[in-house]
């Protein structure tokens, strides 16, 4: 599933590819890509329009348009975003084709058919940089109750932005601070980008135990764990992003990070730090990898001695 470093990527990619050109044509193979709109508004909204921009939003790539409106993409599990300059084959699971007036296109190909398309108004988007204590987006609540905001409009920080600093991650791990640490990095509401690979990779980094309670990290595990995501982030983005199954960029090629990994996947193999094998674990219904050594694991049943 690709996170925000291959989202990053495919976006700097089609920055280079069609920033300038207009939109004369769209397509939708598949009902539920636009949904709940129909697909010939989407058309309709995007017909004429030049994109004077592209980039990345949380695990969104947004394509700005002359107007002040975006076409967001979500990739979720298998989409990918392919540019072609001309007469290219269809791909096997093509789900929708913009054509552009000067005779190139972007295919959206997607076997599982979960990605979504979507035309927005640019200006919800918003930078991630809204103030930790502020009411704006409420986080969710403990049973799942969120707010009905679409995720595009709700996103959080971004973690390579200026407004991921030590001093927010403090207070929103305080505010979330009964959350095992994990699944908070992957809620999209507070850290927009970062899913399981990464997360999975930062939390080693940082010596932190996946099951441990956010309100539980010293400050310089905070700190650790902020320098961590960046650095993780930064790097997947330096190998054009880890293929796993189905991540192409734009161009159809594969990335690198994925040679990468320190315990992603390697269950059983020596800790590159301490040698003892890695364990694999089930975290929130998400397969999770840690070094038993290095990450130490909360104590469970008895309550936190720092009072
Ligand atoms: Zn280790």
């Amino acid at each position: 599933m690709p996170e925000l470093p291959e989202v990053e990527t495919i976006a700097r990619q089609l920055r280079e590819l069609v920033v300038g050109r207009v939109v004369d044509g769209f397509e939708s193979l598949w009902v539920r890509l636009t949904e709940p709109v129909p697909a010939e508004h989407v058309a309709a909204r995007l017909r004429g329009r030049r994109i004077v921009a592209v980039r990345r939003r949380g695990k969104f790539v947004v394509f700005d348009l002359d107007g002040g409106e975006a076409l967001i993409v979500s990739l979720r599990m298998t989409g990918q975003l392919l540019f072609h300059e001309n007469g290219a084959p269809e791909e096997r699971f093509l789900r929708a084709v913009i054509r552009f007036a000067d005779g190139t296109a972007l295919h959206f190909a997607d076997t599982r058919k979960f990605g979504r398309m979507a035309v927005v108004d640019a200006a919800v988007l918003g930078q991630g940089a809204r103030p930790p204590t502020g009411r704006g987006a409420p986080p969710p609540g403990p049973r799942g109750d969120r707010p009905r905001v679409p995720l595009h409009e709700s996103l959080g920080v971004e973690p390579l932005s200026r407004a991921f600093t030590v001093k927010w991650l403090s207070a929103f791990l305080q505010r979330r601070r009964r959350a095992p640490i994990k699944p908070l990095l992957l809620d999209q509401r507070g850290i927009a980008g970062v899913g399981n690979i990464y997360a999975i990779e930062a939390l080693w980094r940082a010596k932190i135990h996946p099951l441990r309670k956010a309100g539980s990290l010293r400050a310089q595990e905070v700190a650790r764990l902020r320098e961590a995501l960046r650095w993780v982030l930064r790097k997947g983005i330096r190998y054009g992003g880890a293929s796993r199954r189905d991540y192409v960029d734009a161009r159809g090629n594969e990335g690198r990070m994925q040679r990468e990994f320190k315990v992603y996947a390697r269950e059983g193999e020596p800790c590159p730090r301490c040698g003892r094998a890695i364990v694999r674990s089930v975290v929130a219904g998400r397969g999770t990898f840690h070094c038993p050594r290095c990450q130490r694991a909360p104590r469970i049943g008895f309550p936190a001695r720092r009072r």
